[in-house]
């Protein structure tokens, strides 16, 4: 069994303008010590705008804070107006870009289609993507998360290769479950985790699925942090609302201790 570090990635979401970024950076920059990095890798998703403040304070200060943005485009450059490219991405420093977040796919229509191509877009600019995967509400009533999120997940990785596959991250995470209040229970998370988990593994290798992180979110916050990572396919949290909040996130870093 590979040592899969703990990772807790924030989705700011569209919040913070580079000045509060930078103030947020600081503050849980301030908190987190040796041994709380020692124990997950601390990531922040700031909106563009943002990047090149979070860069200069994380190089300029040697900060143990990772970064990435919340969206890539598919294509590397040309005629895509408002669109950012995976080698800017790269040249900022992000070693992370979300892909198929729910809100990406319900407000900007993005596809499995769509989120495979920016995957791939990811990975051609030595990018981690976070691939982003789950359920709404009526396909968890219907029973139906596991083939649903598993599902997404083949049509995500089409012709990704295995030496790429080893670098991904994959967070699952109930559409129903997100900005809501509403968590699903460790064993909720689990049972689809568990699931993404066996299918890396029948898609590229057991050593692949072995080393993977596998991430969920919705609703994560300091008090149910713990329980999810009790979970054996559980390797992390993606956070949107309480990553606004820097002793909350700083709590959910500590993995709630
Ligand atoms: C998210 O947007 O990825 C998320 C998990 O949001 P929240 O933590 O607010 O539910």
């Amino acid at each position: 069994q590979p040592t899969r570090t703990p990772l807790i990635a924030g989705n700011w979401k569209l919040n913070n303008n580079h000045l509060e970024a930078i103030a947020l950076v600081q503050k849980l920059a301030f908190s987190l010590t040796d041994a709380d990095h020692d124990t997950a890798e601390v990531v922040v998703l700031p909106p563009f705008t943002s990047l090149r403040s979070v860069q200069t304070l994380v190089d300029g200060d040697k900060l143990r804070i990772g970064y990435g943005a919340q969206d890539i485009s598919a294509h590397d450059k040309g005629a895509y107006t408002g669109e950012v490219s995976g080698p800017m991405l790269a040249k900022l420093g992000c070693a992370y870009a979300l892909a198929g977040h729910s809100e990406r796919r319900e407000y900007h229509h993005e596809d499995d289609a769509v989120v495979n191509a920016k995957v791939k877009a990811a990975f051609a600019a030595d990018i981690t993507p976070i691939l982003c995967l789950g359920e709404g509400l009526d396909v968890r009533k219907a029973g139906g998360q596991v083939s649903h999120t598993l599902a997404q997940l083949d049509g995500a990785l089409k012709d990704v290769t295995a030496e790429q596959a080893a670098r991904l991250v994959v967070a699952y995470e109930p559409v129903w479950a997100i900005g809501t209040g509403e968590v699903a229970t460790p064993e909720d998370a689990q049972e689809v985790c568990g699931a993404l988990r066996a299918r890396l593994a029948e898609l590229y290798s057991a050593e692949t699925a072995a080393a993977t992180r596998i991430l969920y979110g919705g609703s994560v916050k300091g008090d149910n942090i713990a329980g999810i990572m009790e979970q054996a396919d559980v390797d992390g949290a993606l956070v949107g609302g309480a990553s606004l909040k820097p002793e909350e996130f700083v709590r959910i870093a500590r993995l709630g201790r």
